[in-house]
């Protein structure tokens, strides 16, 4: 059609299967086996239909924006929340890479990166993760029009130190440094110290994984108060009300609920130690994971064979058919009960 010449064309990133049948195992999204804290519940219960009259507040002017500058020890100036760390991106990546020069990004990486480089017609460049997957700092200490990488590493779970993250940052203080800590809560090192000594930071995290949020669409970004007022105006050039009334209300009890948020957080890490010995006992290597999933590749047996079995049992897990990652298989840690029921599919789907 002749119209379709002014269409905007693009490949949409692919998330994860969201199967609906009941009894399923769903560790393919990296979502939390846990429920939000008990106050989500609670608030939810004091919502009120008459309020959804009125157009929600700007969410800086929240007690949710309030609730997380306590947490992180920053100016309520210093926060921008978003619909998911997905939307917090995807304006930073329209905010912040508006120059000439490429912007970088690990080659294995969360997906998403490529695809808004595309749909905002940003140019990129990957550079390739050395030969155990991890970062290169000084692939990223090269003039560039901005940096991005997630910390730990999706897919991978590595964990760069803090002060490999600051050599990055240090090194590009004429352009944006975005660090995507999705899954910081699960034993890494945050980079929001680092806000007092650098301005060209964003530090992006989500409700979706540590605070079992995930159908709730939270995320939000720190960084100093001028970058913010900078992400701020085009989010507000684009949709302004973004957060909806419910949503803003239940954050606030995610986020004061310290006690449960680290429990949730322990007991995944537990889980997950535990899982790193049950694979390595089945004949899987692993990188160490700093998130809530474990990149595993098996010594005899292909991950799409893995995969494909698992799925046979109802178990779902993350199989990517890409040049040097299609052996692995993410998997995302659930509760005890769960991870009891992978072995027991694995033993059948690997052989013992
Ligand atoms: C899950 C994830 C996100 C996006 O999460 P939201 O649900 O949109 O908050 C962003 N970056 C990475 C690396 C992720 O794994």
């Amino acid at each position: 059609m002749k119209w379709e010449e002014n269409v905007r064309k693009v490949t949409p990133y692919v998330p994860g299967e969201q199967p609906n049948q009941p009894g399923v195992i769903k560790l393919n999204t990296n979502e939390s086996p846990y429920p939000p804290a008990p106050g989500v519940s609670a608030a939810l219960e004091r919502l009120s239909a008459d309020r959804m009259r009125l157009y929600p507040a700007f969410p800086e002017q929240t007690a949710l924006a309030e609730e997380l500058a306590e947490y992180y020890h920053v100016g309520r100036d210093q926060i921008f929340i978003g619909v998911g760390s997905d939307d917090v991106l995807s304006m930073a990546f329209m905010t912040f890479f508006h120059g000439n020069r490429p912007i970088l990004f690990p080659d294995i990486t969360y997906s998403f990166y490529d695809v808004w480089a595309e749909v905002y017609g940003i140019p990129y460049e990957t550079r390739a993760l050395d030969e155990q997957f991890c970062i290169r700092p000084g692939d990223y200490c090269q003039p560039n029009g901005g940096v991005i990488f997630p910390n730990p590493n999706a897919p991978t779970g590595i964990l760069m130190g803090l002060d490999q993250v600051e050599e990055i940052v240090a090194a590009n203080r004429d352009v944006v440094v975005i660090v995507d800590e999705a899954y910081i809560d699960f034993g890494g090192v945050s980079a929001v110290p680092l806000l007092d000594m650098y301005d060209n930071l964003l530090v992006v995290q989500t409700f979706s994984k540590s605070r079992s949020m995930a159908g709730m669409r939270i995320g939000y970004g720190l960084g100093s108060p001028r970058l913010i007022k900078y992400l701020h105006d085009v989010k507000y050039s684009v949709n302004s009300y973004t957060l909806n009334y419910p949503t803003l209300e239940l954050g606030v009890e995610a986020v004061r609920d310290r006690a449960y948020f680290k429990s949730c957080c322990d007991k995944i890490i537990k889980t997950r130690a535990r899982a790193e010995a049950e694979l390595a006992k089945r004949g899987f290597t692993f990188p160490q994971s700093y998130g809530n999933f474990i990149f595993a590749s098996h010594q005899k047996v292909q991950a799409k064979e893995i995969f494909a079995g698992l799925k046979e049992n109802d178990i779902y897990v993350r199989w990517w058919n890409k040049e040097r990652i299609d052996n692995y298989l993410r998997i995302t840690i659930g509760t005890d009960e769960q991870m009891e029921a992978l072995y027991a599919a694995l033993d059948k789907v690997c052989g013992r």
